[in-house]
């Protein structure tokens, strides 16, 4: 005999606890199954362990996607504003990083509670350590293991550090109903540099506030030199819009005014161009650069001309990156189900009555900040309005 449900929710991160919690809320008998041994797994780890749990600057030009206008419905019907209530509903204290980034004060766990509470409040039935192989679809009625529903949500997110638990099973579900699948790969994920940059991966530990480019991307925010090429905030950002064959710019001094450099050698005619560097970047960083540019001795000796070709240089410093450091250490994945077979007001496939897909399963990935966390909340919520 099957346990009958309303609905089946197959994934218990951001995503799949919002919408069960919200589903069960509007009356809805929720099932909701996870094959890790706790819920929200990703969600303790986040934010190093404070989970930056959304941006008060949502909008969905912050997100990537084939259809960049498919997030608009949902984060526009729950807002960053909707969460916080929430939080606050719940006394979390919180507070802004930078960049309108919340984060708790205290620790992620308590947004995994907040959301359990609120899935207690609607009576959501959670199986952990289950693991779900064949979903039976033959008569239109779900059913997965012992349990059946008209309706099955999929957010089992992306594969994204595997070593948590993370699968593409979201992926191969979505196939075998006939969805399409936006090529998955690694976003928000460190930068690895060839050979031929190796003397930059010896800078491994020096961090520098940059401009990092992509065609018309750009982040203001720190980099990170490591032992296999280039990481932090800034790098994450980029790697998102990078593609392999591509170069990246880094612009090393933000905020320089054109032919400061020029204009140096009139006021300081003595002064070389490694010691001018080293009083804006990292000793050593100050270094490698002026190695690089070879234009040793005093300002005043070098012609304009290399002088302005140092200063587009230090602008937009070319490197060409051969590859990431993978799903393994990517935060989150770009790609997945695609949009055009979902309807971006409750997130049902359109030609499967009764499925579903949410969170980072579907082809919407947001910028570093608390983006994820928002677009899983929102769509979560948009898809347990039509449970
Ligand atoms: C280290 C790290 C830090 C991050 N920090 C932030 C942050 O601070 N802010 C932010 O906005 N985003 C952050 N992110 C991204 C964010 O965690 C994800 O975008 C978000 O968790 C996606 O939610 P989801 O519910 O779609 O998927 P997930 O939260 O990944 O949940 C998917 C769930 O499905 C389960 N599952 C997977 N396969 C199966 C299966 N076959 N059967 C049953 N269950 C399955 C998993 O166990 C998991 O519980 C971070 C990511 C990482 C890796």
């Amino acid at each position: 005999m099957s346990r009958i449900y309303d609905a089946i929710i197959l994934g218990g991160g951001a995503a799949g606890l919002m919408c069960a919690a919200v589903a069960g809320q509007r009356g809805r008998r929720v099932l909701l199954l996870d094959h890790a041994s706790e819920v929200g797994k990703k969600i303790l780890i986040s934010g190093g362990g404070r989970c930056n749990f959304t941006n008060i600057h949502t909008a969905p030009d912050r997100y990537l996607s084939a259809n960049p206008h498919f997030a608009k419905s949902a984060l526009g019907r729950y807002t960053a504003q909707d969460f916080l209530a929430l939080v606050e509903r719940h006394r979390i204290a919180w507070h802004e990083k930078t960049l309108g980034q919340l984060f708790c004060d205290g620790s992620a766990r308590q947004i995994v509670d907040m959301l359990l509470d609120e899935c207690a409040r609607g009576q959501v039935e959670i199986g952990t350590g289950r693991s779900v192989g064949e979903v039976d679809h033959a008569d239109g009625r779900y059913r997965a293991g012992d349990a059946e529903a008209p309706a099955l949500v999929i957010a089992t997110g992306g594969p994204s550090i595997p070593k948590m638990g993370a699968t593409g099973f979201a992926y191969d579900l979505a196939r075998r109903f006939g969805l399409k699948i936006v090529e998955p790969r690694p976003a928000l994920v460190p930068l690895t540099l060839p050979p031929d940059q190796a003397l930059f991966r010896e800078l491994s530990g020096v961090s520098t506030h940059v401009i990092a480019r992509a065609g018309k991307a750009a982040f203001p925010e720190a980099a990170l030199f490591t032992h296999r090429g280039l990481s932090g905030p800034a790098i994450l950002q980029i790697s998102s819009y990078w593609r392999h064959g591509e170069p990246i710019q880094i612009d090393f001094l933000p905020g320089r005014p054109a032919n400061w450099l020029t204009d140096a050698k009139r006021t300081n005619p003595r002064a070389a161009l490694r010691k001018l560097l080293a009083e804006a970047l990292p000793g050593r960083l100050a270094e490698t650069l002026a190695e690089q540019l070879a234009l040793p001795g005093d300002l005043g000796n070098l012609p304009d001309r290399k002088l302005q070709e140092a200063e587009r240089r230090l602008a937009a410093w070319p490197f060409l990156p051969n590859g990431t450091e993978g799903f393994a250490k990517a935060e989150v994945t770009i790609g997945g189900i695609s949009t055009a077979e979902l309807s971006s007001q409750t997130m049902e496939a359109r030609k499967v009555p009764g499925l579903y897909a949410i969170g980072e399963a579907v082809d919407v990935t947001g910028w570093l900040g608390g983006y994820n966390f928002q677009w899983a909340w929102a769509s979560g919520w948009a898809a347990a309005q039509a449970l």
